[in-house]
């Protein structure tokens, strides 16, 4: 186990701090102010090769190891969360759920476009009725001669207004439980499938929360991805990848609160003297970067788990969502406090981060299932 990045690792972060700091940084407030996603930024993001980085080199894709994605979701989260981690996770999860399961005529199909960033493909699990507890989601996939009858709300579609398709989970079989669950790619404008933005989110703006529904809605037998029953199984190997650049994600989100606190508080006089002269300042700042760095190592270890697909790599990536994160969110808050009334106020940036740190708990799982997780696999 190596305790260092190599050389290569370290230029690559360092490229992707340029492109964030050049690129992002100057369009981050507006983009949460007006709560949108400028297309020629994804369009950037794309041509910089972030999202190539998740997809294989056959189909034009970087073929990056699962550390290389995490460094690249970190850097881009210090300046963007919604950036980094949302589009991030949705790559991820779409590439592995395709890696693990789709034909080569369904790879052909998609993955040129979704590389190049002409096209992007959103996750629709959630239900309204079945958020923690995905057994209980009733959208149901009947097969009918060539093609599939979708009927079934999902919410939650994150993003769904910006994408061209989304990926879907219904019950093949309502009766077998998880293994009656199968997976489907679905295109907009597909008829019977009509999707709207709901209410406002607390955070993560830029990225619109979407209702999707389906009604009778008429999918070719080849939009299944694997097999009808394998939709549990795509799920849990494709988490593994999911929670770990989620924690990722929580390491930039902190990792920018964290030095947006420090130059503050150099910077702000009281008393006469910087605040970070205070003892309460400077020891809570020494407590974020000891939470970011400890969160940090707990990410890159579960990205080589998981590259390794080790088995221990399910337990390691659940422990990384939800430590880092729930770091995110405490180091957030900390900034907040260190910057006082101002860091309550829109004018700065740290209530965004504390806002998407939020977010963050609560996606891919909540930080309360990552630990039920974790608990049921050590007392099994
Ligand atoms: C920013 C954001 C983006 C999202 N994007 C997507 C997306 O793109 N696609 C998608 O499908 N979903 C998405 N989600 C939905 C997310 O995955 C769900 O919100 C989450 O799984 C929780 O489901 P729920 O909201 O129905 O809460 P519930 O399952 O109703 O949970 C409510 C509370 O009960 C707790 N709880 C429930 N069961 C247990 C248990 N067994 N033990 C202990 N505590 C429990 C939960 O932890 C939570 O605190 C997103 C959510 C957010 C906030």
């Amino acid at each position: 186990m190596s305790y260092r990045l190599s050389e290569e690792q370290e230029m690559f972060r360092q490229m992707v701090r340029r492109f964030a700091g050049e690129k992002v940084a100057p369009r981050v407030t507006e983009m949460d102010r007006e709560d949108h996603l400028p297309r020629d930024l994804y369009e950037e993001v794309a041509k910089v090769g972030f999202i190539a980085l998740f997809y294989p080199s056959e189909y034009g894709g970087s073929d990056a190891d699962m550390l290389t994605c995490c460094l690249a979701t970190e850097e881009l989260c210090r300046v963007s969360t919604v950036l980094g981690g949302m589009l991030g996770v949705a790559h991820a999860l779409f590439s592995s759920c395709f890696r693990l399961s789709a034909t080569k005529e369904q790879k052909d199909k998609y993955f040129p476009d979704v590389i190049s960033g002409k096209k992007l493909c959103m996750f629709g699990l959630t239900e309204p009725d079945a958020g923690s507890d995905i057994s209980s989601m009733r959208s149901k996939a009947i097969l009918d001669g060539d093609e599939y009858i979708l009927n079934g709300v999902k919410n939650f579609n994150s993003g769904m207004d910006f994408a061209d398709m989304t990926l879907i989970f219904a019950k093949t079989d309502p009766n077998a439980g998880m293994s009656g669950i199968s997976t489907f790619i679905v295109e907009k404008g597909t008829p019977g499938f009509s999707h709207s933005v709901t209410g406002r989110m607390l955070g993560f703006r830029g990225i619109h929360h979407c209702e999707s529904v389906f009604e009778d809605c008429r999918v070719p037998k080849e939009n299944l991805i694997g097999k009808e029953g394998e939709g549990f199984r795509n799920l849990v190997k494709v988490m593994d990848e999911g929670r770990t650049l989620t924690g990722a994600s929580g390491v930039g989100t902190a990792q920018g609160a964290l030095e947006y606190a420090v130059r503050y508080a150099k910077e702000r006089i009281q008393f006469g003297k910087p605040i970070a002269e205070f003892q309460a300042i400077s020891h809570m700042l020494a407590d974020m970067a000891t939470m970011t760095e400890t969160a940090r190592h707990l990410v890159y270890r579960a990205a080589t788990l998981v590259q390794d697909h080790s088995k221990e790599s399910m337990k390691l990536a659940t422990m990384a969502k939800y430590y880092a994160t729930d770091v995110a969110m405490k180091v957030a808050s900390h900034a907040v406090d260190i910057l006082g009334g101002y860091g309550y106020s829109e004018e700065y940036p740290v209530e965004r981060m504390m806002r998407d740190a939020k977010g963050l708990q609560l996606l891919e799982g909540t930080n309360q299932i990552q630990r039920h997780a974790v608990a049921r696999v050590l007392l099994a």
